[in-house]
């Protein structure tokens, strides 16, 4: 196994949780191991390394997804698409609007050409208010 594909299947257990569907005991086997899947993610030097950077891992901790395409401007770090989508409203909802991914629609056709991903699956990866961006 890879370097890589390891780090990814360490990501993967931290962000998909507990698995709590055993006994009182191994459910609290499952959260422990948790935690600790969220600590090593978090102080690895690799995990350091590419959190928050372009092209990296999501900048958000409990998430370090790679393909962080997405600039956000106040805390100058990049993130993915899905927490990127989901942090945005927070500054287009304000009064006066501010949008904290100023570079979001061009950042989706960087991370649509890195994934090798046609215009028609990114629509069908993108919530409905952005589908314009790959119209049919
Ligand atoms: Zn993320």
């Amino acid at each position: 196994m890879t370097r890589l594909s390891k780090m990814h299947r360490r990501v993967n257990r931290a962000v998909k949780g507990p698995d709590v569907s055993h006994s009182p005991v191994s459910e609290w086997r499952a959260a422990r191991d948790h935690i600790q899947a969220l600590e090593e993610l978090e102080f690895s030097e690799e995990m350091k390394a590419l959190k928050g950077k372009r092209a990296g891992n999501c900048n958000v901790t409990a998430c370090q997804r790679p393909h962080a395409y997405f600039y956000n401007n106040v805390t100058n770090a990049y993130y993915c698409l899905d927490c990127a989508i989901d942090i945005r409203p927070s500054g287009l909802n304000c009064d006066p609007p501010f949008d904290l991914f100023p570079g979001f629609e061009t950042q989706a056709e960087e991370l649509r050409v890195a994934l090798n991903y046609t215009p028609e699956r990114m629509r069908k990866i993108l919530p409905p208010k952005y589908r314009k961006l790959y119209p049919d």
